[in-house]
């Protein structure tokens, strides 16, 4: 993929105060000791992103699961098996895409032995912004595809719809284009044969963003 990064730093929908600047790695050192909210008490670490300074396209996801959080990487375990599937089938290279979520901590409630995952609250989200919009300033991709509803309405604000809007083309500032499609755990969770469908649809938007990038 070539190195053409965006002029300006791509915009969220959603305001972003004080936002970190500084290399990624010493965004990633910083982010490591957040204490922004309260997300970091029980978790086991920061997942901060993940690839190359110079993608051109980086992924948004949502908040890191148990397997992120216990290996402190985005997107591992089944949920990443499938969207690395996915990746592969669109004709990209894992390894050149900058992977990253929309907040930076696993939330979960402990039910026993088990940590069932807890959707961030607005204000979690809200705290955790920063972290995100300083990744955008810093790789400045000409693509960026949102996984899910949360990173998608963060890009493109409340009234977004994944199940409605998904694979369409959004202006993220100068230079920036987005879209967004399913999260690979919705579509885990999804019943037969919806969830053949949404799979489907996850290939045909990554497939989108591949041809945008040639
Ligand atoms: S979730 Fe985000 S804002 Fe909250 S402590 Fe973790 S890194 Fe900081």
């Amino acid at each position: 993929m070539a190195r053409i990064p965006a002029r300006e730093p791509p915009r969220l929908a959603k305001p972003v105060d004080d936002i970190p600047s500084g290399s990624l790695a010493a965004l990633r050192r910083e982010a490591a000791g957040c204490r922004r909210c309260p997300l970091w008490r029980h978790a086991t670490q920061t997942v901060f992103g993940a690839g190359p300074g110079g993608a051109a396209l980086m992924l948004i996801g949502e908040q890191p699961g148990a397997h992120e959080d216990l290996e402190g990487r985005p997107f591992v375990g089944p949920a990443g098996r499938l969207l690395r599937e996915a990746i592969a089938e669109a004709g990209l290279d894992a390894t050149g895409l900058y992977m990253t979520n929309t907040v930076k901590h696993f939330k979960y409630e402990q039910r026993g032995k088990a940590r069932l995952h807890r959707r961030a609250s607005a204000s979690e989200q809200a705290a955790c912004r920063p972290w995100l919009a300083a990744e955008l300033a810093q790789v400045r991709p000409r693509i960026v595809v949102a996984l899910g509803a949360m990173a998608a309405q963060t890009l493109f604000g409340n009234a977004f719809r994944v199940s409605q809007d998904r694979g369409a083309w959004q202006a993220l500032g100068t230079g920036t284009r987005a879209l967004a499609t399913w999260h690979p755990s919705a579509i885990l969770r999804m019943p037969s044969p919806g969830r053949e469908r949404a799979r489907r649809e996850l290939v045909a938007d990554l497939t989108l963003a591949a041809m945008a990038l040639t």
